[in-house]
Order: C-alpha cells, then sequence, then structure tokens
C-alpha cells in the first residue's frame, strides 16, 4: 500500500488542486473593459441588460441585483417585511448569512433540522417550528439540490409564510422541471467566485411579486424612490427616501461580467453534473464514503460535491482524513459547521451541540471534494485516488 503523503509518502498531486475556482476568459474581460470606458460604470445599462437575461433564464418576472449575495438575502428579509419579533424558520447547515441576514432586520431565526439523505431542510421539522410569531422560511438548495418544494409551499400557503430560497448553491437548478427561481417568494443567488458564475462579488434576487421587486429596488439604493440614471432620463433633481435602505448596488462593470459569464452557464452546468456522475460511479464500490442523495425529481446544479464518512469503519475522524488528503493535494472543504454551534449563535441564542442532532451528526462527517467545470478527467482521477488511499489507509 502506499505510504500517505501526511506520513512522508509521495502526494497524489505535486499541485494543489482547490475545491472550487471562478474561470474567467478573454470575452470576459473584454465585457468588463469596454463598460470601463464607457460613460456608466455603475448603475448605468448593464445592470437591467443582466437582470433581465438573469430573470428570463431561471423564469422569473423581476430580477434585482445587489452587491453581495448576503445583500440579496439582507433585501429580501427587508422585502418580505421581517420586523423586530418575528420568527424565521432556516436550516442550521448552511453559511452564516443564511441566518445573519434575519438578525440585521431584528428578526429571530428558528432553526429546522435537515433531511439525512440531501441534508436539505426538512419540512416536517419545518412544521413543528411553525408559531404564530413566523413570518418566513429560507430553505437552502444544499449543495445545489433543490429542497422538497411542493411540501414547503404548501406548508407556507397554509401557514401564509413567505418563502426566501436561498439558492446561493442552485443557479440552474430545477425541481420537477421548474428551474429555481421560478417559484418561491423570493429567490437569492450569489455570484461569489467559488460558485456558478461571478461578478467578484455580486447577488441578485428573482421574484414574479412585483411589490418585493420594487421595496428591494429602492433597498439597495439607501430606500430612494428614483436611481441616478433614472433621475437624468426623467431630467429631474428630485427623490425621495421612503425606507431606510443601504447602498448594496451592483456596478455596470459587474454586470458585464455577469452578463458574459451567464452565457456559459448552461455548459458548466452540465460538466459539474458530469464530474458529479464520474465521482458518484467511483464511490459507488468503496464502503466508507457515501454521496449526498441525488433525487429523482430534480436537476442538481452541483455547485458542490459533498460525501459523508462512514466513521463507524474507520480508524481516522473526519478532521484527520481532511488533513490527510490535503497533503495529498486535494482541496477537500467542510460545507458546514452547523449555524447554531458557532460561538456567535451560543452567545446569543444559548443553542448547544445536540440541538439539531441530524445537522451535527452530518457535520462531523462531511467532505466536500473539487468540482468546478475546468477540472480535467486527471484532476478528477486524481481526486478519486487520493480518495482511495486514504480511506483504505485508515480502514478499520
Ligand atoms: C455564498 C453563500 C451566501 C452568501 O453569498 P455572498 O455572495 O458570498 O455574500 C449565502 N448563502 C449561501 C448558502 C452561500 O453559499
Amino acid at each position: 500500500m502506499d505510504q500517505l503523503a501526511i506520513n512522508g509518502g509521495k502526494p497524489t498531486r505535486s499541485t494543489y488542486l482547490p475545491y472550487s475556482r471562478q474561470s474567467i476568459d478573454d470575452e470576459d474581460i473584454q465585457a468588463v473593459v469596454d463598460v470601463l470606458k464607457s460613460e456608466w460604470v455603475t448603475t448605468g445599462p448593464k445592470i437591467s441588460e443582466f437582470e433581465e437575461k438573469l430573470a428570463e433564464y431561471v423564469g422569473a418576472k423581476h430580477a434585482i441585483a445587489l452587491s453581495s449575495g448576503t445583500a440579496a438575502l439582507h433585501a429580501a428579509i427587508f422585502a418580505a417585511g421581517i420586523e423586530s419579533g418575528d420568527e424565521i424558520i432556516t436550516t442550521p447547515l448552511s453559511f452564516a448569512a443564511t441566518a445573519n441576514c434575519i438578525l440585521y432586520q431584528r428578526g429571530t431565526p428558528v432553526f429546522a433540522d435537515v433531511r439525512e439523505d440531501t441534508l436539505n431542510i426538512d419540512p416536517k421539522e419545518i412544521h413543528k417550528k411553525i408559531s404564530n410569531k413566523t413570518q418566513a422560511v429560507i430553505p437552502v438548495d444544499f449543495a445545489g439540490q433543490p429542497c422538497d418544494y411542493d411540501k414547503i409551499i404548501r406548508i407556507a400557503k397554509e401557514n401564509d409564510l413567505i418563502v426566501i430560497e436561498d439558492a446561493a448553491h442552485a443557479l440552474g437548478a430545477e425541481h420537477k422541471g421548474k428551474r429555481v427561481g421560478s417559484f418561491a417568494g423570493m429567490t437569492v443567488f450569489s455570484f461569489h467566485p467559488v460558485k456558478h458564475i461571478t461578478t467578484g462579488e455580486g447577488g441578485m434576487v428573482a421574484t414574479n411579486n412585483t411589490g418585493f421587486a420594487d421595496r428591494l429596488r429602492r433597498f439597495r439604493n439607501h430606500g430612494i424612490t428614483l436611481d441616478a440614471k433614472q433621475r437624468e432620463e426623467t431630467g429631474s433633481w428630485f427623490y425621495e427616501m421612503i425606507d431606510l435602505g443601504y447602498n448594496y448596488r451592483l456596478t455596470d462593470f459587474q454586470c458585464a461580467l455577469g452578463l458574459s459569464q451567464l452565457d456559459k452557464l448552461p455548459g458548466w452546468i452540465t460538466r459539474r453534473q458530469e464530474i458529479a456522475q464520474y465521482y458518484d460511479a467511483a464511490f459507488s464500490d468503496i464502503p466508507t464514503i457515501t454521496p449526498l442523495v441525488n433525487k429523482s425529481d430534480v436537476s442538481h446544479a452541483y455547485h458542490l460535491y459533498v460525501v459523508q464518512l462512514d466513521l463507524e469503519k474507520l480508524t481516522a475522524d473526519r478532521t484527520q482524513i481532511f488533513t490527510a488528503l490535503r497533503a495529498e493535494g486535494i482541496g477537500v472543504n467542510v460545507h458546514y459547521i452547523p449555524i447554531h454551534l458557532h460561538p456567535f449563535y451560543r452567545d446569543s441564542f444559548e443553542t448547544k451541540p445536540g440541538d439539531y442532532p441530524v445537522a451535527e451528526k452530518a457535520y462531523d462527517r462531511l467532505l466536500t471534494l473539487p468540482l468546478f467545470p475546468q477540472m480535467k478527467n486527471k484532476d478528477t482521477k486524481d481526486v478519486i485516488q487520493a480518495v482511495k488511499k486514504v480511506v483504505l489507509a485508515y480502514e478499520a
């Protein structure tokens, strides 16, 4: 058996393979340069062009560009009318921003545990957490797989809740043939460089609701009724601030990058799915590695490829396996430390280990493997080879 790199053996790869990476080509760069040479550097024509193209792609009436996915979540919470005392149900197994956005508007996050198979929020748990203060639910399409929206939307209708879908992982995913972005009250996307397409930083909210769209647009511009471009078009200096908003605008040159990236998205998703299938097949005969279940009624956008380790059959824990794989040159990662276990949440809400047992058990076993469209077949093979080498070395 090959000596593990962590024990002084030869690493599987001599160069480090990250878990994700943006892809920016000369066309993308030219699109940005063109805008930098134009009249509008921010809040110009590229904003609405990017918004309209994304809205069309996801099948929504409106899309509103914001300066980050986090700003987009904050704006969605504002547009939903969340205020002090309101409860919003969300998953503990996400990036902290999913719950932080609730606190920005003085709402109270209430966590509902996840399903074991997909690690998506469990509709049965949502049901248990509903009180007369519940106003909204924020499901996260973990790794790029849509949640159980038939059930979630039914529960939301019955209890008069707004569904704010955190689809930072799920641009291009589908649920029962419907594109993510077309069915929730509001759907939030992120264009951080590790996500499907990038604008550097950036985000978008898609919605079919014109009232939400108006509030989202004002919120990103200080709560002001007209933006600079609209004022120039109407030849008026007059505006009024009617909400407490922020400067959450995305620039025109970032939108130019987003537009150029969006053209490539369908091909990139196909490539992500191809790599995921290749991994699925390779791991199907390794008993200590279990990929998350890919449900048959969704089209998974595979932002992440996540596996769970069968710790009962291994002599090492997740951290040891993580470290051994990093030593092999494989950029594994962990998504996520459950939000309720972060010190801020423990201090503010007295959350503690044991509160969300399914998410916590998953957290102890999770590993994210490298997955991005520009990975070569050789890279994929290296990942598989390194994973096999490491888990074999630690088999109980
Ligand atoms: C990336 C991400 C966000 C935040 O997006 P930013 O653009 O980085 O602000 C929110 N939620 C989830 C689930 C994410 O993965």
